[in-house]
């Protein structure tokens, strides 16, 4: 039994909160602390009534780390799970060793005015959060997150030894809409507009954005193009899966997304440099994505699947092996269960999990650390559990 406050109430909050809502007995208490009270309230309004867990809401600007700590001060939770955006990560880092509370994200740091997320800035806390006896969960979600402990549970049940990972992250629902991103729009855009990347013999090698294509015939989906992408958890995973050669990480995308996506490039709507416009700087990004529908509100509209995982190829007493673990979800159950499409879900679950594991003491270790440096058993039990049940295939078809 803890007290949890989530801070962020947008699609992927929302999820956390209906599952620690459905997880009472994790969750005695949740404080919903978001910077839109509104948002808070209708979710509390919505979810109160139905569950033994008791809810609250709070005002707050994570942007101010004094707000924040005493926030957190005043309602004592025993952590904090960051659902807010990757560029407030530090400052509420800041604010849990200030309050002594554990802390949990989704999604990397990454400075507002550079689209370069790296783990650099999180890790530098490692011996801060040691010193406080405090633990650190980065990255909780679905990609970053459930990747990395499949990745672990492969290593700890099925290989000596994992040499290749391809992490596959299929999309197929439809929305209805000719263009709209599944999460944050601002955050979408600048992970897919930048310049790709992989691991291989231990170094990083560049492409450009998109440049590397391939078609891959998903289960439960069926045939889709995808296009090779950096993506924060290739670097957490060069370091903790010993004897890795090569990990590449794939998204799909529609022909009409890609189409939109370069028109509005062309004409610089995704950039993040400031213009002025009669007389007021704006940055490009941040209008566009006040022009697109709010992601929270795709979940009635959205049909189709999601289907993420990862092949593994590696060695098992001295034979090679490879191995599949994906999950599929269908986004009008995710709908019809708690209001949100599955790309919300797919990472509200996960986060809800982080959260459980370090708060009951699973998952409990001072310093700052990845999901896949724990011990991955209880975590995919909690998936089955949870709403993400997993599925082995020993046989994939492999990405060339
Ligand atoms: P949304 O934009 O829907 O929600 C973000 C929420 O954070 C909003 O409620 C917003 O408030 C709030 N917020 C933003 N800035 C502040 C601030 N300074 N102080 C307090 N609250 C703030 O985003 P998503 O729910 O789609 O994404 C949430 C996080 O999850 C992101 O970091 C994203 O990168 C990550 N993510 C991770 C995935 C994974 O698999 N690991 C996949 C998808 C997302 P307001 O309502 O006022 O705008």
């Amino acid at each position: 039994m803890g007290k949890i406050m989530i801070v962020g109430c947008g699609g992927v909050g929302s999820v956390a909160v209906h599952k620690c809502c459905q997880n009472s007995d994790a969750f005695s208490e949740v404080v919903i602390a978001s910077r839109t009270l509104s948002k808070c309230d209708a979710l509390k309004e919505k979810l109160q009534g139905t569950t033994k867990t008791k809810i609250t809401t709070a005002q707050v600007d994570a942007d101010d780390t004094a707000v924040l700590t005493e926030l957190i001060r005043k309602e004592k939770p025993d952590a904090v799970l960051n659902l807010a955006l990757p560029y407030q990560d530090l400052l509420i880092m800041e604010a849990c060793l200030a309050a002594g509370v554990h802390y949990i994200d989704t999604a990397n740091y990454e400075p507002e005015d550079t689209a370069k997320f790296e783990y650099k800035w999180q890790w530098e806390y490692r011996e801060r959060f040691e010193k406080a006896g405090l633990t650190a969960l980065l990255g909780s979600g679905f990609d970053p997150g459930v990747t990395g402990v499949f990745s672990a549970y492969a290593l700890k049940h099925y290989f000596d030894e994992i040499n290749y990972i391809d992490i596959l992250d299929c999309n197929a629902g439809d929305n209805g809409y000719p263009f709209a991103t599944n999460f944050n729009p601002e955050i979408n855009i600048r992970e897919v507009s930048a310049n790709g990347s992989y691991w291989e013999d231990g170094h990083w090698v560049e492409t450009k954005p998109m440049e590397i294509k391939r078609t891959y015939n998903f289960p439960e989906i069926g045939k889709r193009d995808m296009y090779l992408l950096h993506h924060e958890e290739i670097e957490s995973l060069a370091l903790n899966i010993p004897g890795i050669k090569r990990i590449r990480f794939f998204m799909t995308f529609s022909e009409s997304y890609l189409t939109h996506l370069k028109c509005l490039e062309n004409v610089g709507m995704t950039s993040i440099e400031p213009v002025t416009y009669k007389g007021q700087e704006i940055i490009p990004l941040q209008f566009l994505k006040t022009l697109l529908p709010d992601p929270a509100s795709l979940g009635p509209r959205t049909k189709g699947k999601t289907n993420i995982g990862c092949i593994f190829i590696g060695k098992k007493d001295g034979k090679e092996k490879k191995l599949y673990i994906y999950n599929t979800c269908d986004h009008q159950e995710c709908y019809k269960e708690v209001g949100s499409q599955a790309v919300a879900y797919t990472t509200g679950v996960p986060a809800m999990i982080g959260a459980m594991l370090v708060m009951n003491g699973t998952w409990r270790k001072p310093g700052v650390f990845n999901v896949e440096e724990f011990d991955p058993d209880p975590f995919m039990d909690a998936l089955n559990k949870w709403g993400l049940p997993w599925k082995i295939s020993e046989n994939p078809d492999l990405v060339d």
